[in-house]
């Protein structure tokens, strides 16, 4: 069975652990949930008919220096950054984290999922920005944990990526 470890990080807000629970569970809460610690949360994908464990690593709290610490992140096998759609600096910063990731680990596979799509009226981020992402070479997805859409799509990602990296590497 390949297990394959995969880090959520993004600021505080912006939605990793709705996402995990729309994924995993498909469940949706507005209740704000703080807890401290990390959780993790397993789901079965499927890649090209090949089983594959994901192990969702959600790390609480508020300290978005802590959220890529390299103990945190160490054998992480893909991150998924998330970004508040309704919120720039969440934006902004997905840049300084992912460099602060690849000090700590090095590169990796990495989406980045611009998270709460169905806020349309509170929306900020523009075409422009989903071409930055692009151009940097990262696979963005548009998700809603409320709705669920994008969900699949961007784990899924994440889970092929994973499969096509094992499979250069060993
Ligand atoms: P985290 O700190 O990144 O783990 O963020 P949470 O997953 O705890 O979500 C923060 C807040 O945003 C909560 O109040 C959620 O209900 C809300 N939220 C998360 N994802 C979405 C989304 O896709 N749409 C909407 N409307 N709210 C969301
Ligand atoms: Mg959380």
């Amino acid at each position: 069975m390949i297990q394959k470890k995969v880090c959520m990080v993004g600021l505080f807000g912006v939605g990793k652990t709705c996402l995990v629970q729309q994924f995993v569970h498909s469940i949706f809460t507005a209740k704000y949930h703080s807890t401290v610690g990390v959780k993790i949360d397993r789901k079965l994908a499927t890649v090209d008919g090949e089983d594959v464990t994901l192990m969702l690593w959600d790390l609480e709290g508020r300290d978005a220096h802590q959220d890529v610490s390299v103990s945190y992140l160490r054998g992480s096998h893909a991150i998924l950054y998330v970004v508040d759609g309704t919120r720039r600096e969440t934006f902004d910063q997905v840049f300084e984290l992912r460099e602060r990731a690849r000090g700590a680990i090095g590169e990796v596979p990495s989406a980045v999922a611009l998270n709460k799509a169905d806020l349309q009226e509170q929306w900020i981020l523009e075409s422009k920005d989903e071409r930055l992402l692009a151009d940097q070479g990262w696979q963005a997805v548009r998700t809603s944990a409320k709705t669920g859409d994008g969900v699949e799509a961007v784990f899924e990602w994440i889970a092929r990526a994973t499969v096509q990296a094992g499979e250069s590497t060993s």
